[in-house]
């Protein structure tokens, strides 16, 4: 049962993981993990040996099975993955607040800006009926002015009375265009209220079906959380203990505490091994450290058919 358990586990960090370096175009994970000691070797007691056999063998992939390998590699290595895991899922959970504060906002904009487009609407069709009144109220007193230019006696008065009527006929079009514009206004308004009217539903929903699709990733990866600490603590108990300080130690200074040996070089810092020094890494069954940065090394084989001048020794 416990098994099957770490296996679905590892599964389903792999799949974190390659969602991790999907497009990640560099510096992606690893291709193995290496094994330090800070100061030259880390040798194992047997007691540990037992005591890792006992938890961690066979309970899931990336053991290594390379000859004299220190027990403690395949361990840490995978210790190493799985935190990576905590630490994406992590960082995943975190951020969803923020993305549901992100569409929570954009929905709010959305109804924001149809309630202004309809207050804009309606201040436009009050400002309408004004214009039309306004209008009303200055024919009146054009009408008024055609009656008594039967009463003027005078042509003075006649010229001066015409004068005003056509003065109020002009301020009547002046009118009539700020009306001809009221109504374009209007038709644009009118459009984008209905539009986002007839999407107001669609929208509340899409938000709504959004956010639950978040809530639910976040409680998948609060079990993947929880699995992979579980895991975790599963694999520390099984580290001898010098081994897992050096790698507490080195993950805080340095972030990645296990490295793969690559062309000769630390895969952390890129400083050159020493000749025998990297033979030792090699071949060695002790844990060893880069001299440089303290990262746990580990040295992977080329496999068949790979150039083989990586995995000649060095001429001491
Ligand atoms: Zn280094």
């Amino acid at each position: 049962m416990f098994q099957s358990a770490v296996t679905a586990l590892d599964e389903r960090r792999l799949a974190v993981i390659d969602r991790r370096y999907s497009g990640d175009s560099g510096g992606g994970l690893l291709k193995a993990p290496a094994f330090l000691c800070q100061n030259g070797r880390h040798h194992v007691s047997g007691t540990d040996h037992r005591k890792w056999l006992g938890s961690v063998q066979g309970l899931g992939p990336g053991q290594e099975t390379g000859e004299a390998l220190h027990p403690d590699l395949a361990t840490v290595k995978e210790l190493q993955e799985v935190d990576r895991t905590i630490a994406d899922l992590t960082s995943r959970i975190e951020a969803i607040p923020s993305q549901i504060k992100k569409i929570e906002d954009q929905l709010n904009a959305f109804l924001h800006s149809h309630e202004e487009h309809k207050s804009r609407l309606a201040a436009n069709q009050k400002e309408r009926r004004n214009l039309d009144t306004e209008i009303q109220t200055i024919r009146g007193k054009i009408s008024k002015h055609r009656d008594q230019l039967y009463e003027v006696k005078t042509n003075e008065a006649y010229r001066t009375m015409l004068h005003e009527i056509e003065g109020e006929e002009a301020k009547i079009r002046a009118i009539e265009d700020q009306v001809l514009e009221r109504m374009v206004e209007a038709d644009e308004l009118d459009g984008l209220v209905h539009e986002a009217a007839a999407r107001l539903e669609g929208e509340k929903q899409r938000v709504a079906a959004e956010k639950r699709q978040l809530e639910t990733e976040r409680a998948n990866d609060e079990g993947l959380r929880r699995d992979a600490e579980a895991r975790r603590q599963l694999l520390a108990d099984a580290l001898s203990e010098s081994t897992l300080r050096l790698y507490e130690k080195t993950r805080k200074s340095r972030g990645t505490a296990v490295v793969q040996v690559i062309d000769g070089s630390c895969g952390g810092c890129h400083v050159k091994l020493r000749p025998q020094f990297y033979n030792e890494v090699r071949s060695s069954d002790a844990l060893l450290a880069c001299e440089s940065c303290g990262r746990i090394l580990f040295y992977v084989p080329p496999s068949v058919g790979e150039d083989i001048g990586e995995g000649t020794r060095v001429a001491m």
